[in-house]
């Protein structure tokens, strides 16, 4: 960060809202209450517009149309490729609006414009696409059974599914769910973050322009303890997909079972390690360990990648998200914000060394300096709980087995790093940890392709690739006696 000044303000013209209401049976409508709250601007904490608050009474409207349009509508009983076809009509209209979309995170989320444009977004529509392609593919099995009978499966589509997103992919979490789940012939009913209510509106609108008819795709925005609380606990939603943290995703579960036993996919809270190896190219080590929060580094090369980090850090530009030469973004939230600096309150009372940052950079609007922690224990706060900013737990090992060991303590298990050159440690290492996802040689590398979800507490469930597909089917076994069949 340049000293202790933020870089220059944003010269991108950002475009007026467009969308705030409720989106329910293909139309934008008021909450049933009339009530709205304010989508906030986190370079400023100053609101950008109001947006209507949904309830129970206006999940209860978004579910009564979602059925109709599972139970009677065009949908779900359409093939395959009219589906597809849809969705690929969707997916052209979001590339058309990539800026629009993009700002509309940046703005709502503080996340970094040239990011969304050039990643959330077309990743967006290329989720979409890509469902779009498995749509007309979703086979059952012929089954020859026991004397006399004969059988075969249908893959049915799961039914309403409530999406439940957070607040840091709002685009990327709408579609992480919505691609597979449209794809299969559901019908949904979403609630995005409410921190980030605006894009998935205008989501909800380019579904509309690309003829996905109506009640097909809800979009209810509101708070978690209401209208998030209403969606795990209706009765007549049929799967509940979240994202989010470990102590929500409990509730949910909690209350899915505690009303119609609808199953639930969670996607969780993690803490995942990063491990680097002494063989390691440690300038590509530092590239890659920016975005990790526990990094765990061999003892012969500590000091000297501990001085290449933390020149990186000071190198590191804090400000506008709109500005193209900005790193690092606000914090999406007051409330983010204000737990992120606890953290490191906590990480200083508990004894690890700041070694740099730990402080808000600037008086307005969200932001925090990158902060690294050296001499972390894992008994600590910091090297235990997610932290969602720019906070860096940096710890020392010894020998692979500990760095396993170590990498491994810990109750979620959603991903890991490993940096080395060495194969039969990239291969031991990957195959002993215990999370959803090994990035080697590299970190947060994410694909529509590649499967991604949580081990331990870190939940369960795949989202992405063809195995998020089987998440919105239920397979239906048809079974008939058969009479007089030559085999
Ligand atoms: P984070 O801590 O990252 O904000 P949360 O787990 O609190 O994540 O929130 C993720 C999503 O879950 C948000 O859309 C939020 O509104 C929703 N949510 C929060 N509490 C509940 C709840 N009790 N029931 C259902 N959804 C909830």
């Amino acid at each position: 960060y340049n000293g202790s000044s933020k870089a220059s303000e944003s010269v991108f013209k950002i475009p007026p809202i467009k969308f705030t209401k409720l989106f329910i049976n293909g139309n934008f409508v008021d909450s049933v209450s009339g009530k709205t709250f304010e989508a906030i601007d986190p370079r400023t904490g100053e609101a950008i517009t109001r947006v209507s608050e949904g309830d129970k009474e206006d999940i209860d409207l978004a579910v009564k149309a979602a059925r109709q349009a599972f139970d009677h509508g065009p949908w779900p009983r359409m093939s395959g490729s009219e589906r597809g076809r849809i969705m690929m009509k969707f997916a052209d209209l979001i590339e058309e609006n990539v800026e629009e979309l993009a700002a509309l995170d940046a703005i709502n989320g503080g996340k970094l414009f040239s990011h969304c444009k050039a990643m959330d977004i077309p990743g967006a529509a290329r989720n979409l696409r890509y469902y779009a392609g498995a749509a007309d593919k979703i086979h059952g099995t012929v089954l020859k059974l026991s004397e006399g009978f004969q059988g075969y499966t249908l893959r049915e589509p799961i039914g309403v599914v409530g999406s439940i997103i957070p607040w840091n992919f709002p685009t990327i979490m709408f579609f992480m769910k919505a691609g597979p789940a449209l794809a299969a012939g559901c019908t949904m009913v979403v609630k995005p973050a409410e921190q980030t209510p605006l894009s998935a509106l205008y989501y909800a609108h380019l579904a509309k322009l690309a003829g996905l008819p109506d009640g097909v795709l809800n979009v209810v925005n509101g708070f978690g303890e209401t209208a998030g609380a209403a969606i795990s606990s209706h009765m007549d939603i049929d799967k509940v997909t979240f994202t989010g943290s470990t102590e929500v995703g409990r509730k949910i579960m909690t209350a899915a079972a505690a009303s119609n036993l609808k199953p639930v996919s969670l996607e969780l809270g993690g803490k995942s390690p990063l491990l680097i190896f002494e063989d390691a190219d440690i300038d590509q080590a530092g590239e890659i360990c920016v975005a990790s929060s526990r990094v765990y580094v061999q003892e012969g090369i500590y000091e000297i990648f501990v001085k290449k980090l933390v020149e990186k850090a000071n190198a590191w530009v804090i400000g506008d998200p709109f500005d193209l030469r900005v790193n690092q973004g606000p914090q999406t939230d007051e409330k983010q914000f204000q737990k992120i600096l606890s953290y490191i309150e906590h990480g200083k009372r508990e004894g690890a060394t700041l070694l740099t940052g730990g402080k808000r950079l600037g008086s307005k609007g969200f932001y925090i300096e990158p902060t690294i922690f050296t001499d972390v224990k894992e008994d600590m706060t910091i090297a235990k709980e997610e932290i969602f900013g720019p906070v860096m737990s940096l710890m020392k090992f010894k020998t692979m087995e500990e760095a396993i060991k170590r990498a491994n303590n810990t109750t979620y298990g959603l991903a890991a790093g490993v940096i080395t050159k060495n194969l039969n440690v990239a291969n031991t290492v990957s195959r002993s940890i215990r999370a959803g996802i090994i990035w080697l040689n590299c970190y947060t590398a994410f694909d529509v392709d590649c499967p991604y979800g949580g081990y331990k507490m870190s939940g369960f469930g795949r989202e992405f690739g063809l195995d998020a597909l089987n998440q919105y089917l239920q397979i239906k076994s048809i079974v008939t006696p058969i009479h007089d069949s030559p085999w």
